[in-house]
C-alpha cells in the first residue's frame, strides 16, 4: 500500500464549492520517520492530526495541527529522551498549481504528507536539550557536570532565556512555558516556510 495513503484527505464533497468547509480528526502511526538529526519523530510513532479543509476559489486551503512525540538525544549530556511535540501548518492546494513548489489537488484528494513533513522537520530542534538547564558533560571526565559549575559556561539559547525567569517562579509553569516557547518558535518557522516571498 502507498505509504502516503494515511496522509490523504478526501475533498470530493467540497471541490469547486467555495465557502464549504470540513473539519476532521484522526490518528495514525507514522509510516516513515521525520528528521534525521538528533531529534526525530520515528516511524511507528502515533500522530494525532486535526485538519480543517476550506474550499476557496483557487483550491483547497488546509490548516492542520499535528501532535506526536519527539525522540531526541540531548546535545549536551547525550541522554536520550522523548517529549510531546506539536506543529501546525497552513497550505493552499491549488486546482492548477502554477509553480513547481505549489501543492495541488489530485483528483478528489489532497496529500498532507509533504507540507506536514516540511513543518515537522523545520520545527524539530537542531540542538535538543533534555531540560533547559542541562549542565552537560564535563569535557575532561565525561561525567555529568554539576549544575553550578556548568551554569557559567552554558550559552543560553535566546528562546530559553525568556524561560529562565519563569523557572524561578516555580517549576509548575515550566512545561507550559516550554510549550509556549516552542509553539512560538514553530509558528515563526512555519510562517517563514509558507511565505510565498521567500520561495
Ligand atoms: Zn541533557
Amino acid at each position: 500500500m502507498n505509504k502516503n495513503r494515511v496522509y490523504e484527505e478526501n475533498v470530493r464533497e467540497i471541490v469547486g464549492r467555495p465557502g464549504e468547509m470540513r473539519e476532521r480528526e484522526r490518528s495514525f502511526d507514522a509510516p516513515e520517520s521525520f528528521g534525521e538529526a538528533l531529534a526525530t519523530v520515528p516511524a511507528g510513532e502515533r500522530i494525532d492530526l486535526e485538519v480543517r479543509l476550506e474550499s476557496v476559489h483557487e483550491g483547497i486551503l488546509v490548516s492542520a495541527e499535528a501532535r506526536t512525540t519527539m525522540h531526541a538525544e540531548c546535545g549536551r549530556c547525550l541522554t536520550r529522551f522523548t517529549e510531546p511535540f506539536r506543529v501546525d501548518f497552513q497550505e493552499l492546494f491549488a486546482y492548477t498549481p502554477t509553480e513547481a513548489d505549489e501543492y495541488g489537488v489530485h483528483g478528489d484528494h489532497v496529500n498532507l504528507e509533504p507540507p506536514l513533513r516540511d513543518a515537522v522537520v523545520l520545527a524539530l530542534p537542531f540542538q535538543p536539550v533534555c531540560r533547559p538547564d542541562c549542565p552537560g558533560l564535563d569535557p575532561e571526565t565525561g561525567d555529568l557536570r554539576d549544575a553550578e559549575a556548568a551554569a557559567e559556561s552554558i550559552v543560553v539559547d535566546p528562546r530559553w532565556a525568556a524561560l529562565a525567569g519563569l523557572l524561578d517562579e516555580g517549576n509548575g509553569a515550566v512545561s507550559e512555558a516550554a510549550e509556549v516557547a516552542r509553539t512560538a518558535a514553530e509558528t515563526k518557522d512555519v510562517d517563514r516556510a509558507s511565505d510565498p516571498e521567500s520561495k
